[in-house]
Parts: structure tokens; C-alpha cells; sequence
């Protein structure tokens, strides 16, 4: 690469700064954690952070923005896991550029911008771009002339470069329902000589024409309907414009490479593995494929564990697991047979950490679960390895093509070889496995199977109904253009006219006792369940008591519609009527105390255990709360103390909360604790606590107390796994954890008085009870010893002779197996040529048996082993030993009499031969 080529760093600012300049707000990219959405594994297009926009359920305020896209493909509909590694262009993770308008402006400017960035600012040759404009190949949906005329007439485009395509190749759909329309494709003719094949009969050597001549750049997407049946399509009233362009494809045209591995995003990892390995450069390029897959997965990995993904065995975290593991597999292919990748992903964050921030702060947690990742698998792989090669031998022996579902789902329980990897071995021999199959096996540990749709579910009410009152509402001039006013943080009362009413998703005018319904005031103080903390309850009446209301949940089911779900106690409540709504304030406060708890705990996590320990998720309930956070082992006893200790300590600091709203990015960069999954819009609040120097900083919507102090008093309940790398402490504030201490209290008393002493002589009370219990049980023991010996005494005059041999069965009562061994040597003592003893005794509840045999039979081939099996096996047991001594325990006691007296047959049988 000679210095003239633009960097990828330098190519990602050009796209933002170009839209900049067209007057586009700059949108940072989404967490690969899609924010509030479980139907889709990850964020896998730029469009995913802004459905909600044009699903109509949120608005922003901006109207056009631009941004680079973190997206992540290997699971579902858009699954590329298969082709990484293979070629030049696929990609686990990769960068979506894109420039959004949300009902402003439309083809004619989205298409002009996109001609001149790319012919003007990139000054890609003219001649050799060609565009695609969808014309229905099902006749039904209008062809769209506007964007081909807006083609036509751009400066120096070839018009026979503006072609038509069909359904499959031009028209978007976000989901079998809902916004969708035409698109127009940018293709760039790399020359014949690009095209891979000539050589294919009946190849037409043309733009999606399926070769890799004609390479498609930029994709426009003009959302200009809503789909409302497969066959009914109605025009949207605002259409928008959504443009995806792959950052590693432009990159690698600018910079003149064939390979997107060869852009200076990406040839950087592949030489720090080289360093790794030693490699030659022809060696190199004889093994491309490994370099290729291990810098496709370091990437992947540092962005994944960024964004809080650490590798585990549930869905996302699995992802995490799977592409580590490959990578150390591939890696092991050009000769790294310790753990290295963590020098390739240390190169990602030195490339990417720029541009996505999250890489720099999180660089030592990236690199430690990485190695930590590696190391585990680095124990098991080989014993999973000859395993699989093993089973693809028989498989290759018996004619299979297939290897089993369950063999995969027993090498990944046995020695965690994820499903791919042993699809990657069991492809390199020409055999597929089978996926069903293993899907089936692998059931109730419900793995990375359920990827689900692109875009998720619709939901199933109707949205429209709530949106288009809300909307005759704000004509009326009954509510504000904003919608339903949320203020939850100020008041926790308000009052003001029923706007509406409904019951089971239609709208009513009046209600009757004991209906369920969802009622719609002008504002609401009532807290909406988001970032852990669960909806507030309370009631709603009108003003003259005639009528009450219970409200046991809210909601959003769109933009500015805030729905209370209540149930009617008593009286008829009518749309019109003046009500009040009061918030449950007891619960509120309690709400409030573990909230502001967890961000307590939450900073003293980080100090006690490191800053790898971040949030993964909680839940601030009024009875407790609940933090889930990322840390790689058990916390320690210690570590709890302190950690308890810390929080209590700033409860007692009395520090006064401080709430401030600024930019997204702002928060971002002063440091802000965000929370993966967590969805935020561009104005955040951030809560500080800690006075002059703030120990705690974090984005969050929740509500708080006034000053630490108000929590009272916390305590940790438990503290316990949830998946691996996943730890969960569950804590206590306020009145339970006073109740908590009560009960504590009341039950240390009690035990105190049982003991005849005071609750603070307890500990010695129960050491000297225990030292007396352990005098008392030693005693017993002893005891019973004695008593078993008496017993054995008494039996040794019962051994018969049987064909000339001493023989003793004997049954002995509640005797263990040590017990018995010591009679068994006793009897050998006693009869130390031609003799057997068999002894037998029940131990909780459970048979035993022991066969002594001296060494002088036993060279005439009777053997204890034999006969130890043969008294167990009526017995549903068996045995082992050596020939003069073995051992066997059973199930059925009931049959322990008949099996000894079962002996002297057997001993007859031996000594007759
Ligand atoms: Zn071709
Ligand atoms: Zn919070």
C-alpha cells in the first residue's frame, strides 16, 4: 500500500463528515446488543436502532442522520459464519455506513449526495458505476420512475448503466408486515478479468450476475409504503430514506486491494499473527484461510466482550465462546498452540479505539477473557479432537455422510467443542453434521439456535388505535404535541381529565366495577418500568370519590401514548371525568432506595473486584433488588464484606444525589456508566453521586432518593452464578432490610436462651456444645465397636467346615464396611489357611458385603472378587477388591439373608471341581 491511499479511519470520517455537511446529525453507533429488543440476537444492520422511527413508537429530533454501525452476522436469517475465512468479503463482525432521513428529504437528494461522494469525493471513474432501480417482476407495485430519472440525470453517468430489477434484488421489507419499499443499488464493474466465472457455462457476466466482477457498494433504500397484507400495500404519509454501505468493501476499493483482509483495518492482524507464527510470506499465503478467520474472530471478540458480551454458554455469550474457540482452533493450524489471540484482538483496539471508545476503556477485560477463553478450551481440545476423529472414522467406515446431532451435542457437553468447530473438522474430512439433530440434543440447554427474525415481531395489538386517539387528542388541543406529559422524577400526584379509556385494545367511554381497563390522562407521574426498575402502582379516583381505580401497571405502546393498566374498584369512571392519580408512595420510596443501592454497589463492585465487573442487567423491585455483573469467579467472602461495607459507608456519607441532563455523548465522554441492552435517546440523565469527587456516574431514567442517607441501611442476601463469567448479588435496603435484622435478632435470642446463655456468648455456647456432642460420638463409636466385636466373637462359633474349608457367613447388625474388613482380618488371624469368611451388615438402609479368602486358596484359584460379585449381584450391586479381600455394596437389603446363605453352595461348587 503506498501512502497515498486514504486510511480506513480517514474513509469512515469522510462518509460522516460528507452527510455532516448536508446538515446530518451524527448518531453513535448502537451496542451490538440490540436496546430493548430479545427477538433479535444482535444489532446486524445500521437500521436496527432506528425501527422504532419508523414503526411510528418513537420519535427523535433530528430528521436526518448519519453514522457508522457496529453489526455483528453468525446466527439466523443472516448467517455468514459459514463463508468467513473462505473468501475476501465476509465478515462476523463488520461496520455499516449509512445517512437516514426520517420524512424529510427523499430520492432526489439521497441519490444526487450519493453520486457525488462517491464520484466526487472518492473520484471512483464514472464509467464504471452502475445503479439498479426496482421494477416489480410481479406487476403489482408501481415501478419506481422517480429514482430512475433522478439517476439519469446525475453528472456523467452512463443512462445504460441504469438498470431494472425485481423483487428479490430492489425492494425492502422490514418484516412480513409493515414500512417497506423500493430500493437502488450502487455497483462498481472491477473489470472482466475480477469476474471468477468465465468458465461457468451460461454465466451472463453482469451486475447480479453472482461473480465477483460487479461488486455492489451502497444500498438506498426509499421507505415509502406500509405493507398491511401480503397483497395490500398503502402509502406511507412520511417517507424516509435508509442507506447501508459496507465500511470494509469501500475501504478495500479506495485502498486498491482485492481483499477487504488486505485494507488497513484488517492486514494489521493478519501480520501480528504472522509475527506470532514465524510464517514465511508464501507460507502465509498457503494458510490464508487460518489468518483470515483469526482476524475476522479477534475483531468480532474485542467488539463483542466491549459491548458486555463475555464468553459463556447462553445465546449471545455463546457466540462469544464459539469465535474464540475457532480462532484458537484455526490458530493451532499455522502452529500457535498456546494462547495468543489476545495479541491480535490488543491490535483491534489499537486500530478501532478511536472511533468506538468502548474498546480503550474495556482493553484489559477484552484481553483477559480472551486469554482466560483460550486457556480453557487450550485444556480439553486435544482429548475433543482425537474424540471427533475417532467418531468421523466410524462414520467414514460405516459409508455415513452425516455425522450424528448427538455426537456434536456430547462433544460440546464433554469437552465444550463448540458446534461449529466440529463442523469445520468433520468438513475438512468431507462429512457435514447434522445440525437437527444436535439442535434436538442440545435442547434444554437451549443454545444459540433461537437467533429469530431480522427485524422481530410487529406485536401483536394494534398500535394504530392508541396512536390515532392520541393524535385526535392533540388536535383538540386536550394534550400536547409531545404526547401524554412523563414526569415522574417531581410529583407523585396529578390531576387532570380522563382523555380516554379502553378495554381489551378498544376505546370506551365508561367503565364498570371490576373491568380491566387502560386509562389515558394528560400527564402522568407514575414511573414506566425500564432499566431494571419495575412500574410504580397506585390508584387513580375521580375528584369526588365516586369513582376509584387501582393501577397495577404501566405502559408505552407508542410514541407519547403512556397507558395506565388498571382495574375498576368501584364506581363508573367516564372518559371527561376529573380524576387524580396518586402513586403508591410507600412502594415508590422502597423503589427508590434499591435503586439508588444498586449504583452504589455498582461503584463499589468496580472498586472492590476491578473495573472488568460491569453491569449485565437488574431488576430494583420495592422488596429488593437484584445486580447482575460480569466477573469471571465466585466473589469472596472478603470481597462480599467489603464490598457491603463500601455501599453502607456511602449510605452513611449522606451524599446528595445530582441529576443532570446533557447529550448522549457528552455523558459518554466524561464516563458515564451506559448499560448494554439498555436503549437511550440523545438527551440522557445522568445521576452523580458523591459530592467533590463523584464515585459513582451513570446514565439512568429511574428514580431516586434525595440523598444517600435515605436508603437506611443494606445488606447482600446472596451471592451466586448465573452463566459463566456472570456472577448475581441479590441486596436488601430500607424496612426489609430493618426486618431482616429483626428477624436475625429475634432468632439469635432464641437460639441464645436454648443454650441457657446471652446472644453474645453464643459462639462459645455452641464450640464447647460441639466439643461435647464429638466426646459423645466418639463414645457411641467406640460402643458399638465393642458391641460388634462381641458379636463377632459369638459368630467365629459358628464357622462350618465345607469340604475341608473354614468357612464363616455371618450377618452382623448395623456394622460398616471398616468394621467389617477389621472382622474379616480377625477371622484370617484366626484361620489363616483354608478359610472364608463372608460378612454381610445393613448400613443406612443399604447392604455390604466383604469376602475374605486365604492366600493359600486363593493360589488354588478361588478368588474373593468372584465371590463378593456373586453374594452382590442378588443384591442389585456390584464389587471389586483384590482376590483375598474384596469389597461389594447393593441396593435390595431385603435380599441380603438369601444371598449369604446362597455362600456355601458357591463354596461347594469352587472346592469340587
Ligand atoms: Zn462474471
Ligand atoms: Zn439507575
Amino acid at each position: 500500500m503506498t501512502s497515498t491511499k486514504p486510511t480506513g479511519a480517514q474513509i469512515r470520517k469522510d462518509f460522516i463528515d460528507f452527510f455532516v455537511e448536508q446538515g446530518h446529525t451524527i448518531v453513535p453507533s448502537a451496542s451490538l446488543v440490540p436496546g430493548g429488543d430479545q427477538t433479535l440476537l444482535f444489532t446486524n444492520a445500521g437500521m436496527v436502532q432506528f425501527k422504532d422511527v419508523f414503526l411510528g413508537t418513537d420519535k427523535r429530533p433530528y430528521k436526518r442522520a448519519t453514522d457508522s454501525q457496529k453489526c455483528m452476522r453468525v446466527s439466523g436469517k443472516h448467517n455468514d459464519l459459514d463463508d468467513v475465512g473462505r473468501d475476501s468479503i465476509h465478515h462476523t463482525f463488520f461496520e455499516m455506513l449509512g445517512n437516514w432521513s426520517f420524512g424529510d428529504y427523499y430520492k432526489k437528494e439521497a441519490i444526487a449526495w450519493a453520486w457525488q461522494l462517491l464520484t466526487d469525493v472518492w473520484r471512483l471513474p464514472k464509467a464504471d458505476l452502475w445503479t439498479t432501480i426496482f421494477r416489480d417482476d410481479k406487476g403489482d407495485i408501481p415501478q419506481d420512475d422517480e429514482a430512475a430519472e433522478n439517476w439519469r440525470i446525475q453528472p456523467g453517468i452512463n443512462p445504460d448503466h441504469v438498470l431494472f430489477f425485481g423483487r428479490k434484488d430492489n425492494f425492502w421489507e422490514m418484516a412480513e408486515i409493515g414500512p417497506c419499499g423500493p430500493c437502488s443499488e450502487i455497483h462498481l464493474d472491477r473489470g472482466i478479468s475480477y469476474c471468477d466465472k468465465q468458465d461457468i457455462p451460461g454465466h451472463v457476466c453482469q451486475v447480479n450476475g453472482d461473480c465477483q466482477r460487479f461488486l455492489e457498494l451502497w444500498n438506498l433504500v426509499f421507505i415509502q409504503y406500509n405493507r398491511l397484507s401480503p397483497t395490500l400495500l398503502e402509502p406511507l404519509p412520511a417517507k424516509h430514506v435508509d442507506t447501508g454501505m459496507g465500511f470494509e468493501r469501500i475501504v478495500s476499493i479506495l485502498q486498491g486491494v482485492d481483499s477487504n483482509y488486505r485494507t488497513d483495518l484488517l492486514w494489521p492482524l493478519i501480520l501480528t499473527t504472522q509475527k506470532l507464527t514465524g510464517q514465511t510470506d508464501e507460507q502465509r499465503e498457503e494458510h490464508f484461510t487460518s489468518y483470515r478467520v483469526i482476524a475476522d474472530h479477534a475483531r468480532a471478540a474485542a467488539f463483542l466482550i466491549a459491548d458486555g458480551v463475555v464468553p459463556g454458554n447462553q445465546k449471545r455469550n455463546y457466540i462469544t465462546r464459539m469465535i474464540i474457540r475457532r480462532a484458537y482452533r484455526f490458530g493451532g493450524k499455522v502452529g500457535l498452540h498456546q494462547p495468543f489471540l489476545s495479541h491480535v484482538s490488543d491490535v483491534v483496539i489499537s486500530t478501532y479505539g478511536d472511533f468506538y471508545p468502548e474498546l480503550k476503556r474495556n482493553r484489559k477485560s477484552i484481553l483477559i477473557s480472551i486469554t482466560r477463553e483460550e486457556e480453557q478450551f487450550q485444556r480439553t481440545l486435544d482429548r475433543a479432537t482425537s474424540q471427533l476423529e475417532y467418531l468421523l472414522d466410524e462414520a467414514i467406515k460405516s459409508g455415513l455422510k452425516l455425522l450424528s446431532g448427538a455426537n456434536a451435542a456430547d462433544l460440546y457437553t464433554t469437552y465444550g467443542m463448540p458446534f461449529e468447530i466440529t463442523r469445520d473438522i468433520a468438513r475438512e474430512r468431507g462429512l457435514d453434521v447434522d445440525k437437527t439433530g444436535f439442535d434436538f440434543s442440545m435442547d434444554e440447554h437451549s443454545l444459540a439456535s433461537g437467533a429469530g427474525k431480522a427485524m422481530g415481531e410487529l406485536g401483536g395489538e394494534d398500535v394504530e388505535i392508541f396512536r390515532q386517539i392520541v393524535e385526535d387528542l392533540e388536535h383538540q388541543g386536550s394534550l400536547s404535541t409531545k404526547g401524554v406529559e412523563y414526569d415522574p422524577y417531581s410529583r407523585l400526584e396529578v390531576s387532570g381529565k380522563v382523555l380516554a379509556i379502553f378495554s381489551q385494545g378498544k376505546p370506551i367511554q365508561n367503565a364498570t366495577p371490576g373491568e380491566e381497563i387502560e386509562i389515558i390522562l394528560p400527564e402522568t407521574c407514575f414511573y414506566i418500568e425500564s432499566g431494571g426498575q419495575v412500574s410504580d402502582t397506585g390508584w387513580i379516583s375521580s375528584l369526588d370519590s365516586t369513582w376509584e381505580i387501582e393501577v397495577h401497571n404501566m405502559r408505552k405502546p407508542a410514541a407519547g401514548v403512556i397507558v395506565h393498566v388498571c382495574k375498576v374498584v368501584k364506581g363508573h369512571p367516564s372518559v371527561g371525568d376529573e380524576a387524580i392519580a396518586k402513586v403508591d408512595t410507600q412502594r415508590r420510596r422502597d423503589i427508590m432506595r434499591n435503586h439508588t443501592a444498586t449504583h452504589l454497589l455498582h461503584a463499589e463492585l468496580r472498586r472492590v473486584l476491578g473495573e472488568h465487573a460491569r453491569q449485565n442487567g437488574s431488576l430494583v423491585a420495592p422488596d429488593r433488588l437484584r445486580f447482575d455483573f460480569t466477573h469471571p469467579e465466585a466473589v469472596t467472602p472478603n470481597q462480599l464484606i467489603q464490598i457491603e461495607a463500601g455501599v453502607n459507608q456511602h449510605i452513611l456519607g449522606d451524599y446528595q444525589l445530582k441529576t443532570t441532563i446533557k447529550p448522549l455523548a457528552q455523558a459518554i465522554a466524561e464516563g458515564a456508566m451506559a448499560l448494554f441492552g439498555e436503549k437511550y435517546t440523545e438527551t440522557v440523565r445522568t445521576i452523580t453521586i458523591g459530592g467533590e469527587q463523584p464515585f459513582s456516574y451513570e446514565l439512568c431514567g429511574g428514580t431516586h432518593v434525595g440523598e444517600t442517607g435515605d436508603i437506611g441501611i443494606f445488606l447482600i442476601t446472596s451471592e451466586g452464578s448465573v452463566a459463566a463469567g456472570i456472577r448475581r448479588i441479590e441486596a436488601v435496603t430500607g424496612q426489609k432490610a430493618y426486618e431482616l435484622i429483626q428477624n436475625r435478632f429475634a432468632k439469635s435470642s432464641q437460639a441464645a436462651s436454648l443454650l441457657g446463655g446471652t446472644p453474645e456468648t453464643l459462639p462459645e455456647n455452641i464450640t464447647s456444645l460441639l466439643a461435647e456432642l464429638n466426646a459423645s460420638q466418639k463414645q457411641v463409636s467406640t460402643l458399638r465397636q465393642n458391641l460388634v466385636s462381641a458379636e463377632f466373637k459369638q459368630k467365629l462359633g459358628q464357622v462350618k467346615l465345607v469340604n475341608g474349608i473354614s468357612l464363616l457367613v455371618a450377618k452382623l447388625t448395623d456394622a460398616d464396611a471398616e468394621a467389617l474388613r477389621q472382622m474379616a482380618d480377625r477371622f484370617r488371624q484366626q484361620y489363616s489357611s483354608t478359610g472364608i469368611a463372608v460378612l454381610g451388615s445393613i448400613k443406612d438402609g443399604r447392604p455390604i458385603v466383604i469376602a475374605a479368602i486365604t492366600d493359600d486358596l486363593v493360589s488354588y484359584g478361588v478368588n474373593a472378587i468372584d465371590l463378593v460379585k456373586f453374594v452382590a449381584k442378588p443384591l442389585g450391586g456390584a464389587g471389586g477388591g483384590k482376590p483375598t479381600l474384596a469389597q461389594a455394596g447393593g441396593k435390595d437389603a431385603s435380599m441380603l439373608d438369601s444371598a449369604l446363605e446362597d455362600v456355601e453352595a458357591w463354596v461347594k461348587q469352587q472346592s469340587h471341581p
